[in-house]
């Protein structure tokens, strides 16, 4: 079957070396304007770039883990243009020796798995970037993101819808974060993506491709396509063409505009960089950068699937990301079950930092006193309730939970001759509770038992509670 609609996609990930990919300026983002310059990526005459050996195994780690062959040979190439941006009025790229070619990614949608080919990943430096003043009157350039390393990710037009290519962003973002070597930040444009699309003509034949670009979320690359896909089909079901050419995607109004016509590699004027020699890759630095590839998402997730008795779901929540994971293996030291911990992770850690927009990495508890909490849950040492406040305690401001629990006599109340008195109490107080229980109505007993707990300040274990109260009543 023919597809519908045919995506491509370009992704620029900015790798996060500490110095920019031809000088030793600072990457660091949010520094003061035009603080992390120097003459060489400012492109003053007569000064040389120097290739930053890290961008080059950033770039290497990132193509393999696209399944893509590195090319022994590569070297870079001056792509001319001339913008208020880019000082040099060339950026140093790479045209048709790449750093690696022909990879593949595996993306799932609804239960349905497809390939999505990769065309090429290559090196190249970064733009700076404009700021226009509010009033409309004045534009300023910040050079500080001139020159910082991107690797370029082209993939073959394999995507067949919007939703196709968010899956492939979110794994692609995904990989990178594992491998460490870029933040993919979409806000601060440490992931930006630009995209090819075209529609079959109402004859069956692949229509004219435009490209859609400034997209600046996943949710805004679904949008984006889906609005473009829909305007072709409308172009040409009106008897139209559609023109080849550059659209911009409107978040406020929701549609594509035209923004020029597109350009053609010819226009750039590509030669290749004379200041820098053609780089070796060979087979032994090939292999000193393989050996520090990690374990990667799906690895990650086989392993985690035969290592530990955890429900599909949770496994995919654990190993999302590559922290996160972390933090789980870490926390199972002596005697604690994976399954137990997980819980903690997926029901109450998540949910605190949810709930102040953190990552695992800002939390103050540590693997070891979530450990510490599975296992005085697991051994009824305290109810789930005190269990969820310490950890949300500790999210906060980090502790020991053993010595809180000790300090503040938080244990749980399951000893029978402690909670009767509290029981007879709450029976004495409630008797149209008692009464409906007794009538049949087993809701009811719900409502004594978190009765038993307030008195408690949720100390009493609730099973111990509802047995003895199904007993009295
Ligand atoms: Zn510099």
């Amino acid at each position: 079957m023919k597809n519908e609609i045919v995506i491509g996609l370009e992704v620029h990930v900015q790798l996060k070396t500490k110095s920019k990919l031809f000088c030793g300026c600072s990457t660091e983002f949010g520094a003061d304007p035009n603080a992390n310059t120097c003459p060489v990526c400012m492109g003053w005459p007569g000064t040389l770039p120097v290739l930053n050996r890290r961008a080059v195994e950033f770039g290497m780690l990132a193509a393999l883990s696209l399944n893509c062959e590195i090319n022994q040979d590569i070297k870079f190439d001056r792509k001319n243009y001339f913008y208020p941006d880019l000082p040099k009025a060339y950026q140093i790229s790479q045209y048709d020796m790449p750093l690696a070619e022909e990879g593949q990614v595996e993306v799932e949608l609804d239960g349905e798995k497809a390939v999505v080919g990769i065309e090429r990943l290559h090196l190249e430096e970064d733009a700076g970037k404009l700021v226009h003043s509010t009033a409309g009157a004045e534009s300023y350039v910040d050079y500080n993101r001139t020159s910082v390393p991107l690797a370029e990710i082209v993939t073959k037009p394999d995507i067949t819808s919007p939703e196709q290519a968010e899956v492939f962003l979110r794994s692609l973002k995904q990989r990178m974060e594992y491998l460490e070597v870029s933040d993919c930040n979409m806000e601060e444009g440490s992931l930006r993506c630009d995209a090819n699309l075209s529609v079959r003509t109402p004859e069956g034949e692949l229509g004219t491709k435009t490209e859609v670009k400034n997209m600046n979320s996943f949710k805004g690359v679904r949008k984006a396509l889906a609005y473009e896909a829909q305007r072709q089909k409308k172009v040409l079901s009106s008897g139209g063409e559609v023109v080849q050419e550059t659209r911009l995607w409107d978040e406020s109004e929701q549609i594509t505009r035209e923004m020029r016509s597109k350009e053609e590699a010819h226009d750039y004027r590509y030669f290749p960089e004379p200041d820098l020699v053609p780089v070796k890759i060979d087979s032994k630095w090939q292999s000193e950068v393989k050996q520090c590839l990690p374990e990667m998402p799906e690895e990650k997730y086989e392993r985690f699937q035969a290592e530990y008795d955890l429900s599909d779901e949770a496994t995919q929540t654990l190993t999302a990301s590559r922290p996160l994971a972390d933090f789980f293996e870490r926390a199972l030291t002596g005697d604690v079950s994976p399954r137990s911990v997980s819980n903690l992770i997926i029901a109450d850690l998540k949910r605190e930092m949810n709930e102040r927009d953190w990552t695992i990495n800002d939390v103050n508890i540590t693997p070891e006193n979530l450990a510490a909490l599975a296992r005085m849950f697991e051994e009824d040492v305290i109810s789930s309730n005190v269990c969820s406040e310490l950890i949300a305690e500790l999210v906060e401001s980090g502790g020991d939970p053993e010595a809180i629990v000790e300090e503040r006599d938080l244990k749980q109340i399951s000893d029978a001759g402690e909670l009767e008195a509290i029981i007879d109490e709450v029976i004495n107080e409630n008797p149209d509770a008692v009464e409906d229980i007794r009538s049949g109505a087993d809701q009811a007993i719900g409502f004594l038992i978190g009765q038993v707990m307030q008195k408690t300040q949720g100390q009493a274990d609730p099973g111990q509670a509802r047995k003895m109260l199904q007993e009295r009543v």
